[in-house]
This record gives structure tokens, C-alpha cells and sequence, in this order.
């Protein structure tokens, strides 16, 4: 008989009885099922407080990245990433940065955007108005749903509103920017626009439909700025003019863009899973901020001053919390954040952007001067000296020999492995 992935009252289940039906349908054995139902670090009884249907809780890799001074100040980054290289190329950046004086931040303050849609009006651009004289009743009526914001001195400032003409006719869109402090906000800023639903009707006839946090965060930037001194940069200056064009080829193109800004990701969305934060939520933000001139660009710009040094610079919204989600529940996050001494959301987010700034310069440096494929390919060497089964020490032999041929490849790296456990 055919399994049958239906199983009525799953989420009802104990833990234990999830994975037994899971052993059944998918055949695990003791070795799989011992795998799953633990957490050492988060715990199984959190992890099920957090998401449903839980079996387990799945690890990453935590790296420290050294080297970094962020506005004068040293700090030690946390990353969580399951890619080889992350780490080490932003180790090696902040050492080339330190030379400048290492990253500069700014933002533009924690203000997210909430949007109520409202459709099936006749004259969208008097209900525009009407919507624009409540400004005031708007923002107080927001701020009736969150005191607890309110006093910290967030909360509602002001509103926007558009006309948009779509494939399903007018509609007026209302952009509620409420200043979430040092929370995410998604919670707060829906739970405002939820409320403004039935007022916004009354006023012009309409009908709202949508109402949610908007994740393309222009209010909720994240700035950060480098400097690496000619002579600090190997090969040498010369790579400086490289990086400069390496650059403006993504910055010109979608393709390349895409790529570049995915190196940025590297560092910054292992920041934001490090500390527990929604990386999806950044990453939307990110993408949909680098294409919000019509064309897909770079997130960052790099530049040959006067002097001949590399100048770099960042900035892209980076919408993260230290209260709300699991940054307050996972015991990892918390510590996250105890080792970068952050107090606040706006902190948090400016190392993010000094970290992709990083990432970025350590990327392009070597697509400038190395070609990326020989840094990449020593560490993807020892991920495949592992598929191989080489352990321990062997595993930097077997990566090593396998760079050295230049045949980076799975039944190599097994009949290096034969050879060495023959000697
Ligand atoms: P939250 O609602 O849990 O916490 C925010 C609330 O905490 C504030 O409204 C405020 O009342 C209170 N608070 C206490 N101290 C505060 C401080 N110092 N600064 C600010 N607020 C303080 O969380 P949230 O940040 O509103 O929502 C984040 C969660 O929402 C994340 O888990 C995210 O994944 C999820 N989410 C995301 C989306 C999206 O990105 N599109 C949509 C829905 C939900």
C-alpha cells in the first residue's frame, strides 16, 4: 500500500509519536531516529515552543571572525554559515580594513513600513486625501496598540500614501513608518495596521485587504564605510584597479550583481542567523533595496581615492531585532550578542553592514587578484578529502594533494586516501 503523507492530528502528537511515524514512513533506523529528538544547546522542549511539528533542531557551524574595528572599537564577530571560506576570507578583510582604521557606521534610524491596501474604490485619488488629513488620528490610533513601544520612545511617526494603478485596477496603499526601537517590528507594525483596517474603510468607502509589514525596509539602513591603505592590500596597489572594475561589472549587470551581492549575503545573513534574527526578512530586503532603481545593482560601491587607497562603502536595510522572535529565546543568540557588546538594534545592524562590507572586499580582492577558484577550491578540497572518508589528518594531506593536481574530485581524493593508510 502506498504511504500516505495525510496524517490527520500531527501537530497534536507527542514528540516521540512524530517520530515514530516519521520511522515508519521514511524506514529510519536506530542510528537515523537517534539523531533526532535532542538539542543540547537550544533544547527540545524551547525548539517546540518555537515552530511545530518539531523532530529535532538542525546544527550549523559558529565561527569567530577576528581582525574587525568597528567605529574605533574591536569587536569579535559570531557567524553561523555552513559555507567554507565565509570566515576566513572576512578574517583576512578586517585585517586589510584594519589599515584605514578598520569600518565608519551609520543608519537612518529603526523605522519599518506597514501597508494597508485598500481596493474597490471609484476615486482612489480623494480617498488619497481623505486618508492624508487623518495623518494625526492615524499615527495616534497606531500607537494605542503598543504602549509598551510608545514609552521607549518608538512608535508611529508618520505616514505615506500612493495610488497604484495594477493589473487589478486602482488601489491606495497606506505606509504606516513606525520606529520599532530594537525590536524587528513585524509583530508591532502588523498588529498597528490591523487595527487602522476598519477606520481607513469608514473614511473612504473602500475596502482593505492587505495589511502587513513591508520587508523592503529604505527607512531601516545600515551604513558602513572602509578605507584599505594602498600598500595594506596584496598582491599590491595594482589589484586596486581591479576590484574598482570587478565592481562597476556588477554594479552594470544583474547577472554579476547577483553574485556580489550574494558574497555580501555570506556575511551578513550569518550574522542575522547567529543571532536568531529572520534572515529571510533581511535578504528580501536586501535584494528588493539593490533593484529599487528599476535595475538590479550592487549593494556596495568601491572607489580609488585621491591617494590611490581602496575606499569602500554600504548600505542596505537591515531590519534586526534584540527583542521579539527567537533573539530572546535562543541561548546562542543571547551570547551572540553578549560577545559583540551591542545595546542596541541600530548597533547590530551597522556591524551586519560592516560585515558585508567585509565580505565584499574580501571577495572581490580575490576575483581581482587570484581568480576565486584557487582560495575556493583548497577549502572545497577538504570537504571533498571528507566525502572521501579521510579524518583527522588525513583530511589536509588528502585536500592538499588533491589542490596540487589540480583534480579536485571524490574517487581522487579516495585513491589518495588508499595510498596514505597503505604507508
Ligand atoms: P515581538 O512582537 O515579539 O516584539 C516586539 C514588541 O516588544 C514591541 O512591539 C514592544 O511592545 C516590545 N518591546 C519590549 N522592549 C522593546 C524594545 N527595547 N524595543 C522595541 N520593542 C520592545 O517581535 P517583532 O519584532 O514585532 O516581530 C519579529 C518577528 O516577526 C520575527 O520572528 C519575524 O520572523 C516575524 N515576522 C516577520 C514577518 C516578515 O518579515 N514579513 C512577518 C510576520 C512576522
Amino acid at each position: 500500500m502506498a504511504k500516505t503523507s495525510r496524517i490527520s492530528g500531527f501537530h497534536k502528537m507527542s514528540l516521540q509519536e512524530r517520530i515514530q511515524v516519521l520511522r515508519d514512513f521514511a524506514d529510519l533506523n536506530d542510528q537515523d531516529v537517534a539523531l533526532l529528538g535532542q538539542s543540547a544547546v537550544l533544547g527540545i522542549e524551547t525548539a517546540e515552543r518555537m515552530i511545530e511539528n518539531v523532530i529535532g533542531t538542525f546544527e550549523l557551524p559558529l565561527g569567530l571572525v577576528p581582525n574587525m574595528a568597528v567605529n574605533g572599537r574591536d569587536i569579535l564577530v559570531p557567524l553561523a554559515v555552513e559555507e567554507s571560506s565565509v570566515v576566513a576570507a572576512l578574517a583576512n578583510a578586517a585585517k586589510m580594513a584594519r589599515s584605514g582604521g578598520g569600518f565608519f557606521t551609520s543608519s537612518s534610524g529603526p523605522i519599518m513600513i506597514a501597508q494597508i491596501q485598500t481596493v474597490g474604490l471609484s476615486d482612489p485619488f480623494a480617498a488619497k486625501l481623505k486618508i492624508l488629513e487623518r495623518r494625526d488620528e492615524i499615527i495616534a490610533l497606531a500607537n494605542e496598540q503598543d504602549p509598551v513601544l510608545v514609552k521607549l520612545g518608538g512608535g508611529c511617526q508618520d505616514i505615506e500614501v500612493r495610488v497604484l494603478d495594477s493589473a487589478a485596477g486602482p488601489m491606495v496603499v497606506t505606509h504606516i513608518l513606525v520606529d520599532t526601537r530594537d525590536a524587528m517590528g513585524a509583530n508591532a507594525v502588523n498588529t498597528m495596521a490591523e487595527a487602522l483596517a476598519p477606520h481607513i474603510e469608514g473614511w473612504t468607502g473602500g475596502r482593505v485587504f492587505l495589511r502587513i509589514l513591508s520587508n523592503l525596509a529604505d527607512r531601516r539602513l545600515a551604513r558602513a564605510r572602509c578605507l584599505v591603505k594602498k600598500d595594506a592590500i596584496p598582491p599590491g596597489p595594482e589589484v586596486i584597479d581591479g576590484i574598482v572594475t570587478a565592481w562597476a561589472f556588477a554594479d552594470a549587470d544583474p547577472y554579476r550583481a547577483a553574485t556580489h551581492n550574494k558574497g555580501i549575503m555570506n556575511g551578513v545573513s550569518a550574522l542575522v542567523v547567529a543571532t536568531g534574527n529572520d534572515f529571510r526578512a533581511i535578504e528580501a530586503g536586501a535584494h528588493s533595496f539593490a533593484a529599487r532603481t528599476g535595475r538590479y545593482r550592487s549593494l556596495t560601491t568601491w572607489e580609488k581615492n585621491r591617494d590611490g587607497d581602496l575606499v569602500g562603502s554600504i548600505e542596505m536595510p537591515l531590519a534586526v531585532g534584540l527583542v521579539g522572535g527567537a533573539t530572546v529565546i535562543h541561548p546562542l543568540a543571547k551570547l551572540v550578542i553578549k560577545i559583540l557588546g551591542v545595546k542596541t538594534a541600530r548597533e547590530l545592524a551597522e556591524i551586519g553592514a560592516a560585515v558585508g562590507l567585509c565580505q565584499n572586499l574580501a571577495a572581490l580582492r580575490v576575483l581581482a587578484a587570484e581568480g576565486v577558484q584557487r582560495g575556493h577550491m583548497s577549502l572545497h578540497a577538504k570537504n571533498i578529502a571528507v566525502m572521501a572518508g579521510a579524518r583527522d589528518r588525513e583530511i589536509d594531506e588528502v585536500a592538499r594533494r588533491l589542490v596540487e593536481e589540480g583534480k579536485v574530485r571524490v574517487d581522487r581524493a579516495e585513491a589518495i586516501l588508499k595510498e596514505i593508510r597503505g604507508r
